[in-house]
């Protein structure tokens, strides 16, 4: 299946079985804004749960927080948002499209990349085992002129950004003779800077108020609370704070689904290190946050890592981990090494001390922050359009069908399982009733009886769920029930005082976290 016919089915899917609805669709739906439904909001609910007990129960030293969305607006002149959380835009005057210029020419740079790499899978089915990447990029002529192009370009679109100079960033979409991709042509407007904060106004009466922010990220409700965690929990160098919550930004260009959303949700972990160890909590960072990804089974492939060529001026360090989306390999997370930067400037900005007394040293300091950073959103689309599968199976009677299967990590699963009694009459609604409340307190269960069991085990397939657990006529007499596996579809005959280890053993977060050296 195509990747873009295969997103455009997830997107369906996500619909249709109560995953993602778009806002306000009975007005036409909102631009880059949406809903979660009854299946979508549960798995959300996973996703956070997974990331913050293994940040949070699985350090001794990370703690949770909540912080408001609203904040005093210095924050964001502290933070360098107001001056400085411009996205670079650009219009195709044909297509009237509008883009970020710098996607324009990243995304420029990679179909390049795409080339070198197909030269380089060519030249390893021809030379087999013998066949020497690195010499090859060394040597390979066509594989050198082009990784010359992206260099060039990086290191000119890199001095462009460090100073400001727009015209620079449309001469090079100019010079690499850059298309709209809708329009085809090359008739772009100047570049322009656009902020990506939405602002309101406090207070009742709008021409009093004071104007404010929607927060673009949580990190900065992290720092402002650096030292209220850090006094009212005692914490010791090294410690993070961890935060859950939305955040805001008015994206320029809001396609691709849930992956750029204007309202979204952030996973961010700010970890308070002493000055000169960023980098080994870096590395720890980096590691540990990849382990997390590829326990969950979606597959190691789909994940890499992305060096940051175009640093921030206060960064030491920072990497993405990108994730192959139907559309492409992009950015799923971030993990930066930031310095002292955003703790040194909301003490410049507040006249606040911000610093830790260290007793080892015997001296006071600010500390440094190594930053993690993942949309819960982006983790949602990750898990569904990886989890989205068709696959052709054989009926009983002997014909094939199409069966929809959302293996999702049953961990995350929306529902674990789904109770099911053969038939509406005979006791078996009342037994199944019985199973429902052994389940329901530990587990996510869902009852159904309505339609055959075949059609059932299909509804359940599509929503993720599993285990589907039917109770029939020879579960009155023995208390036994068949328990049928979501992937392989198979099913045994089980005790239903056997159901609850038997479910847990699957779906229990206990089993993921296992795997991860912390
Ligand atoms: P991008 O380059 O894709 O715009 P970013 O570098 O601006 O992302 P960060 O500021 O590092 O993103 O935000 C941290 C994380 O928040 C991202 O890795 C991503 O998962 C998520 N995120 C950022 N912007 C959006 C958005 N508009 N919609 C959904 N998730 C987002």
């Amino acid at each position: 299946m195509a990747d873009t016919d295969k997103f455009k089915k997830v997107i369906a899917h996500a619909k249709e079985y109560g995953f993602v609805f778009q806002s306000s669709e009975i007005y036409d739906g909102l631009s880059a804004v949406y809903d979660y439904g009854q299946n979508g909001s549960e798995l959300k609910d996973n996703i956070k749960r997974d990331w913050k007990d293994s940040m949070v129960r699985l350090h001794e030293n990370i703690v949770g927080i909540d912080s408001a969305i609203f904040m005093h607006p210095t924050v964001w002149k502290a933070s360098g948002h107001v001056g400085a959380f411009n996205d670079p835009l650009i219009d195709n005057k044909d297509s009237k499209k509008r883009y970020r210029a710098d996607v324009l020419i990243e995304d420029f740079i990679e179909k390049i990349n795409i080339k070198i790499n197909k030269e380089i899978d060519k030249a390893k089915k021809r030379f087999g085992d013998s066949f020497d990447e690195k010499q090859f990029r060394a040597t390979n002529n066509r594989v050198l002129e082009r990784q010359k192009k992206i260099d060039e370009n990086l290191s000119r679109f890199k001095k462009a950004v460090s100073e400001n100079n727009l015209a620079e960033i449309k001469q090079i979409i100019i010079d690499n003779e850059i298309t709209c991709p809708v329009s085809g042509s090359k008739n772009w407007t100047d570049v322009r800077q656009f902020n990506l904060m939405f602002d309101t106004k406090l207070g009742s009466v709008s021409e009093d108020a004071d104007k404010i922010y929607l927060r673009p990220e949580t990190a900065q409700g992290i720092f402002v609370n650096y030292l209220n965690v850090q006094k009212t929990g005692r914490m010791k160098l090294p410690f993070g704070i961890a935060q859950i919550g939305k955040a805001f930004r008015n994206e320029i260009v809001a396609r691709q689904f849930i992956f750029r959303m204007r309202e979204f949700e952030q996973m961010e972990m700010q970890f308070f290190i002493r000055p000169g160890e960023e980098d080994k909590w870096f590395d720890y960072w980096k590691n540990l946050r990849m382990q997390w990804h590829y326990i969950l089974g979606l597959g190691k492939d789909n994940y890499r890592f992305h060096d940051h060529e175009n640093l921030a001026h206060y960064a030491k360090a920072a990497t993405d981990i990108e994730f192959n989306f139907p559309f492409g390999f992009k950015e799923l997370e971030g993990i930066h090494s930031r310095t002292d930067f955003d703790l040194s400037q909301h003490q410049k900005f507040s006249g606040k001390k911000l610093q830790y007394f260290d007793s080892e040293t015997n001296s006071s300091y600010v500390p440094y922050v190594i930053e993690t950073s993942i949309g819960v959103d982006r983790m949602f689309l990750a898990v569904l359009s990886t989890a989205f599968t068709e696959e052709m199976i054989e009926k009983e009677d002997g014909k094939t069908e199409i069966r929809t299967v959302l293996r999702i990590p049953p961990a995350l699963s929306p529902v674990k399982a789904a109770i099911l009694p053969l038939v509406k009459k005979d006791g078996l609604p009342e037994k199944a009733g019985e199973v429902l409340n052994l389940l329901k307190y530990d587990f996510n269960c869902q009852y159904e009886e309505k339609d055959s069991i075949g059609k059932r085990y299909r509804r359940q397939d599509a929503i993720g769920t599993p285990f589907c657990i039917t109770i029939d006529h020879k579960t009155l007499k023995d208390n036994t029930v068949t328990l049928r596996y979501r992937d392989s579809m198979k099913q045994d005959r089980i005790k239903i005082d056997d159901l609850p280890l038997q479910i847990d053993s699957e779906v229990n977060f206990k089993n993921l976290f296992k795997q991860l050296s912390v």
